[in-house]
């Protein structure tokens, strides 16, 4: 499989993805398992609802000053010893990273799972530049040797099986072949142990950065980060200004969401929060901190009301565990480095919309990104919201019409709906000629086509006004 699929592809690639029976039975189970666990978690957390509103209301308020929170996290991580540099684009993050790496990384970097490094592909200017750069996660390192970008953006190797990984392994770092779990989590301990060991330059994203102490936190469940973050010499970190809380009091609810949300754990494994680097030689710690704060579109999303939402996301992955499009096609078929419900909105806002018409309709809105998500998003209006903008045609993009077929149902639908006495009549017939001649209609096309892979529930005898009447007679 190529490392980018085309965005603009998205039903080619779902179709494919759809054809891939064992990729879908390990996605539709670990994701169930997530959203059970994400379940049980909840049960536990009878504030649930409370934290939402708190973390959401802290990042409404961080996102409207953010001018003043980004210039406050520059003043007080500069004040501890840390180096703050601006990237407007992709282009100038992979720029900024790659000089750091040239002048420290003695032509190898480690690095810790982050969906900003990906979404700036630095991996790849890395590798152009003759400085390997290891994946130290070990889904994103599964990912790594596979060729693959991440499936997922909190578990990237949700999509393979144990047999898959050995397999994996056994090529290309020479495990015996069909090796068990321990056995490939050992292998992949030893080789990543000894690339900690030779690296001048750590590399990560951040959860969340604190304005009132200039921190960056990070969350993981694997150690990996506390290695990256502290055996090179030097460390960078990769972040979008969205990340930005203003006090560190408020991390508490975020502590509480995220984990609660992404993996169903009451708490991460590993929590770190980095403020400067080591100020004495015996200290843990790098002996440089460089934090790289992204743009890349994000200012576009903030200037528009309607938009300004999507920046509160925390990644936690939530959406995608519960999206009925993600279950079935999965990571790759969006084509982009954030899949799922919020891929489909920010990929769209980070790109020019035309790279990325496609994914604002890869949803059937059903609406439950919405209700898992720890800071209430509301995805399913932003998604319409840039349905309008592809559909109207922004500065850049065609205008794309409805297809003929889709225009004429619409209209026929509308009218239809607009005069009740039609409707009602409308709705007998097809519930009529659904008992009389249904399982016949449905076996021949075109709606035998339409059927496949579907499940289509029987009318109801009766209608919803006539049931509510009776109901209100008796
Ligand atoms: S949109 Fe909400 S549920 Fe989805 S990843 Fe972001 S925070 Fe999590």
């Amino acid at each position: 499989m190529p490392r980018h699929l085309p965005m603009q592809e998205f039903a080619a690639n779902a179709a494919r993805a759809l054809q891939d029976t064992q990729q879908r039975q390990a996605l539709r189970a670990a994701a169930a398992t997530f959203a059970a666990r994400r379940q049980a978690a909840l049960q536990q957390a009878p504030d649930w609802q409370r934290w939402r509103e708190q973390a959401r209301a802290v990042k409404d308020h961080t996102l409207q000053h953010l001018d003043h929170y980004l210039e406050s996290f520059e003043r007080n991580a500069t004040a501890r010893g840390a180096r703050v540099h601006w990237a407007a684009d992709a282009g100038e993050a992979v720029r900024l990273v790659l000089e750091l790496a040239r002048a420290h990384a003695g032509g190898l970097c480690v690095k810790a799972k982050s969906m900003t490094t990906e979404e700036v592909r630095l991996n790849d200017t890395l590798e152009r530049a003759g400085i390997e750069a290891v994946e130290t996660d070990l889904g994103e390192w599964i990912q790594q040797l596979a060729g693959e970008t991440p499936f997922h953006i909190l578990v990237p190797a949700i999509h393979k099986s144990r047999g898959q990984i050995a397999e994996l392994f056994a090529q290309k770092i020479g495990t015996p072949p069909g090796a068990d779990p321990p056995a490939l989590t050992a292998a992949a301990r030893a080789t990543l142990r000894a690339k900690f060991a030779r690296a001048g330059l750590g590399i990560s994203g951040a959860n969340l950065l604190v304005a009132e102490t200039g921190s960056l936190l990070l969350l993981e469940n694997e150690g990996n980060i506390r290695l990256v973050t502290s055996v090179p010499k030097v460390h960078v970190a990769l972040a979008g200004i969205e990340k930005l809380v203003p006090r560190l009091a408020d991390l508490d609810v975020f502590l509480r969401l995220l984990p609660r949300s992404g993996t169903g754990q009451a708490l991460s494994t590993y929590q770190s929060l980095l403020t400067g680097p080591k100020s004495r030689p015996g200290d843990e710690g790098p002996e440089e901190l460089h934090v790289v704060l992204l743009d890349n579109g994000r200012s576009r999303m903030l200037a528009h009301e309607v938009t300004r939402p999507s920046l509160a996301c925390i990644r936690c992955g939530a959406c995608l565990n519960v999206c009925p499009v993600y279950q079935q096609v999965g990571g790759h078929a969006y084509g982009s480095v954030y899949p799922g419900p919020i891929g489909a909105v920010v990929t769209p806002q980070l790109l020019p919309l035309a790279d990325a018409a496609a994914l604002p309709f890869a949803s059937s809105l059903c609406g439950a990104c919405r209700d898992v998500c720890p800071v209430r998003i509301d995805i399913p209006r932003l998604l319409l919201h840039l349905r309008a903008e592809v559909r109207e045609g922004t500065p850049g993009v065609p205008a794309a019409k409805p297809a003929r077929l889709e225009r004429i149902a619409m209209r026929v639908g509308a009218f239809v709906m607009a005069r009740p006495r039609l409707y009602r009549f409308a709705t007998g017939c097809a519930r009529l000629l659904d008992r009389l001649a249904g399982p016949l209609l449905h076996r021949l096309p075109p709606l035998s086509r339409w059927r496949a892979g579907r499940e289509v529930p029987q009318l109801a005898r009766k209608d919803f006004r006539t049931r509510w009447a009776q109901r209100r007679r008796s």
